[in-house]
């Protein structure tokens, strides 16, 4: 049996999606259940792929399916393919299995040729529409199918507009379009030295194999490569008989959204234009009207939009992307699509289909992604700095952020300066297809013209990057390599703030603020549904009780890392190093008036303030786990201290005394060195000072009625004799400080596991420790052999790069190597729980806050994930997440 290769739009369903391609598939499901589209079929995302692999060659069997096709087409239409006396006429446009916004082109009105131009105008007694719909696929034939540069056609666009002294496209006269064809034709035969077919089929076989070929075009694989979209689906061929927007006052082409895509307000959203087609609206050559003006413009038309866009909601259960054409007063649906969003109106919508009983609350959160609740957390500018600054410029809001960066006015500039490191503004007149590689790297997009539906706002809103379109008031000149706003000019390379979500543009820096959780009911209701579907515990990492109000406001459900060694930066350095220099000096005395008198009720106070904020909540804080010569002044700076002193002829014995001290402390491998409990061991003093604070702290909070639960961490353990050695001499700290205050609070002792010998060796250690805590940045550096931040610079991001070398499938260091690194997790996770079945297991490494990390540790069974405040929001959905993937699976 030969393949079918060819499905008209009544053979297929939204389901169909890998061989149809999205746009296909929806014609197909729209014509199935009802609503009026223009006749057409699908040729398939396989055939595309044959195409591709068999040296660009059509698929045995497939023209022919798509001729009989065709000929279906004409009976429909009672018009045929190539009859120059009454043309049927079709569009082709391309349709890969996930929409990718102006990756491929369009070809409308194939069919016409010098004859049927004619023919055409007879029937529509409109002698300029029937010009301007030849000239339309005379340009876009030669764009797309012949690879001609557009700016070539706009000059000639621009030539007839001098000559009939006129503005605007919609202007030209039926002879100037004309004439205009007759220059379109002029410059193919010119750039390549053919002529533009006049033979239907022929233009038909070509615009197939250009929509074939475009899969393969620079502009697509970029955009893959940036998003994750595979490279091996291909795309759909959709051909579709023409309808017209351009054929009078009573005609038009829209776009609309069944809610608004930058809020997710429920409410039609969208912008058409009265005798124009498709492009017209998104190119922003004129400035389209808001949708609900059809209301009175064309009631008929809206009546039908809003029972169709309400239809095409609840059959789909998601915001649709609509794109619909007027002709003569009746409406048509030439797409419909779930629509790009921003992160906002993802979880609104979400959540007001869930009151509106179209999807359930774990639908809702399963739809959101770990992302968009990072870009909801992002950054704003500070209005107080707002205010100082002024607003430069004012366009629309099309998607949302902060962004700041230097201005470039073309894509390729943009991303040569955005791959140098610079943080880039991508300014352009508008955006198309071919600068969305500028795009892809830019912080932000600041357009001039376009509305809300144009190419800018679309592709930023479904990247996530902050733009303003349409910003009128500026005025570019890509020749100066400028653009003038109220009076000032900005140049390239001067630096610009973007408010993507109120449309502002400001000259220079602004400073941005953490973003408010408290203002964002619906993300809230989201993850309250996630807390409920996770098992999961999310806890944070914090080292202050600021820190730590925040992991709770945001859901942390405990402390799983505090860092005491950032209690001993800033203006206690000085302190810390008196105690750290007795200590070396051998002056024991000294050493511990120090740690007494000094160190210790600073340490009480930081803890009691923790534990207020986290009442009720386990709080694990670690002992001092870095290497004690990082508190000191670096081993280069004395030495040339010391040296510059020296050639003055002076001497400065403190100084030198210092130089020797850190002399005598210097490492090779300092991360392999003398850091964690091997300091501890060495130097108990500073171990029991802490977990006297600690536990100083705890019985204080715990008299006025706070719930404490301390947990006291022992980092880098690589022995089990190690915990034997340091936790029963700490355990007494604990208890004599409990007797002396006299409360018992519950705590617990408990080791990291960072070192691969001690995720080894688990069962041993978990005889000793009550719980554990994965270090997964110490455990990747130590089973990898890399030292992160020496790698990152030099070889690490090229290793993960695919376009490199390719050697690991991602930075370890950002997501878990579940393969290696994973294994020793898991095995730890066995053997400690075979040890001691109550053992609490986490991670407080970096990963704890990165999804498909949060995923592996949810499936090796880990009590909870600790991460960054910030991050906090982002685990609780991954945790939903890993439960309701493995349910799926
Ligand atoms: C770790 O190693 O994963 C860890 C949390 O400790 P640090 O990053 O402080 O070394
Ligand atoms: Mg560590």
């Amino acid at each position: 049996m030969t393949t079918k290769w060819v499905y008209a739009f009544e053979e297929g369903n939204a389901a169909m999606r890998d061989l149809l391609g999205g746009k296909g598939a929806n014609l197909a499901e729209m014509t199935g259940i009802g609503l009026p589209v223009p006749p057409g079929f699908i040729i398939t995302t396989e055939a595309c792929l044959a195409y591709l692999n068999q040296g660009e060659q059509f698929p045995e069997g497939m023209w022919d399916q798509a001729v009989t096709a065709m000929g279906e087409l004409a009976k429909k239409m009672n018009r045929q393919f190539g009859d120059n006396s009454d043309p049927l006429l079709v569009s082709v446009r391309s349709g890969a299995r996930f929409s990718m916004p102006g990756m491929m082109d369009t070809i409308l009105n194939l069919g016409l040729n010098d004859e049927a131009v004619k023919a055409l105008e007879a029937r529509s007694g409109d002698a300029r529409f029937a010009w301007d719909a030849y000239r339309r696929l005379v340009q876009m034939f030669g764009k797309v199918v012949l690879d001609i540069e557009g700016h070539l056609f706009e000059e000639l666009l621009d030539r007839i507009k001098a000559e009939e002294g006129i503005q605007t496209d919609p202007e030209i006269s039926a002879q100037g379009w004309q004439k205009v064809t007759q220059w379109f034709k002029d410059l193919i035969k010119k750039e390549t030295g053919e002529e533009f077919p006049q033979d239907p089929w022929q233009q038909l076989e070509r615009a197939v194999e250009a929509v074939f070929k475009s899969w393969n075009g620079k502009r697509a694989v970029d955009y893959r490569n940036a998003t994750g979209i595979s490279h091996d689906l291909g795309t759909a061929v959709n051909i579709q008989t023409m309808v017209f927007g351009n054929v009078g006052w009573d005609s038009g082409s829209g776009v609309a959204f069944t809610r608004d895509p930058s809020t997710g307000e429920r409410d039609l959203f969208g912008e058409y234009l009265f005798n124009a087609q498709g492009e017209d609206v998104v190119s922003g050559a004129r400035t389209p009207t808001e949708v609900h003006h059809l209301a009175e413009e064309a009631p008929e038309a809206w009546k039908t939009l809003s029972t169709i866009s309400d239809k095409l909601e609840k059959h789909y259960r998601n915001m649709q992307d609509m794109e619909f054409t007027i002709e003569n007063g009746k409406l048509w649906m030439l797409q419909t699509r779930n629509g790009k969003r921003t992160a906002a109106a993802e979880v609104k919508i979400a959540v007001d289909m869930v009151d509106e009983g179209l999807i359930s609350q774990e639908e809702a959160v399963s739809r959101i992604e770990w992302f968009q609740i990072d870009q909801l957390l992002h950054p704003r500018f500070d209005e107080e700095e707002v205010a100082k600054v002024g607003v430069l410029a004012k366009g629309l809001n099309a998607s949302p952020g902060a962004a700041v960066g230097k201005v470039y006015f073309d894509a390729d500039t943009a991303e040569e300066k955005a791959k140098a490191g610079e943080a880039v503004i991508l300014v352009r007149p508008e955006t198309t297809p071919d600068d969305v590689h500028g795009m892809l790297v830019a912080e932000g997009i600041l357009t001039q013209h376009g509305g809300a539906t144009s190419h800018a706002a679309v592709v930023a809103r479904q990247l996530g990057k902050p733009c303003v379109a349409g910003c009128e008031g500026l005025r570019i000149s890509l020749k100066e390599r400028q653009f003038e706003a109220d009076g000032t000019v900005v140049k390239e390379g001067d630096t610009l703030s973007l408010d993507g979500g109120t449309g502002r543009v400001f000259l220079g820096v602004i400073p941005t603020v953490a973003p408010s959780f408290d203002d964002q009911p619906e993300l809230q209701r989201i993850l309250d549904w996630a807390d409920q579907i996770r098992r999961l515990e999310v806890w944070a990492n914090a080292d202050d009780p600021d820190q730590a109000a925040r992991a709770r406001r945001y859901g942390a459900q405990g402390i799983g890392l505090c860092r005491t060694e950032h209690m001993f930066l800033g203006d206690r350095t000085e302190k810390f190093q008196q105690a750290v220099l007795a200590a070396e000096r051998g002056d024991r005395d000294e050493f511990q008036r120090v740690l007494d008198d000094i160190l210790l009720p600073l340490q009480r106070e930081d803890f009691y303030g923790i534990f207020k904020v986290m009442d009720g909540l386990p709080v694990i804080i670690r002992l001092l786990d870095p290497p004690l010569h990082e508190f000191l002044p670096a081993l280069e700076e004395l030495v040339e201290q010391v040296a510059i002193l020296k050639t003055q002829g002076k001497s400065d014995p403190q100084k030198e005394a210092l130089l020797a001290t850190v002399r005598d402390m210097h490492e090779f491998n300092p991360m392999l060195g003398l850091r964690g409990c091997r300091l501890g061991i060495t130097m108990p003093e500073l171990n029991t000072m802490q977990v006297r604070a600690i536990f100083e702290a705890a019985c204080d909070a715990a008299k006025e009625g706070t719930v404490v639960k301390p947990e006291v961490m022992i980092p880098l353990t690589s022995h089990v004799n190690e915990l034997n050695r340091i936790q029963p001499l700490l355990e007494d700290v604990a208890k004599t400080v409990m007797k002396e205050k006299g409360i018992e609070v519950e705590y617990k002792f408990g080791t990291m596991i960072e070192i691969p010998r001690a995720a080894l060796t688990a069962g041993e250690i978990a005889e000793v420790a009550q719980f554990f805590s994965f270090g997964t940045n110490d455990l990747t550096q130590m089973a990898f052999g890399i030292s992160r931040d020496d790698a990152e610079r030099k070889f690490l991001l090229r290793y993960a790069d695919p376009h490199d070398l390719n050697i690991l499938p991602t930075n370890p260091f950002q997501a878990i190597d579940q393969i290696g690194v994973g294994r020793l997790m898991q095995m730890a996770v066995d053997e400690g729980r075979a040890a001691r079945p109550d053992l609490e297991v986490g991670i407080c490494g970096e990963h704890g806050g990165e999804a498909s990390s949060i995923d592996f540790c949810h499936r090796i069974g880990l009590d909870y994930v600790s991460c960054s405040p910030f991050r906090v929001p982002v685990a609780r959905l991954a945790a939903a997440h890993a439960v309701i993937n493995e349910k799926r699976s």
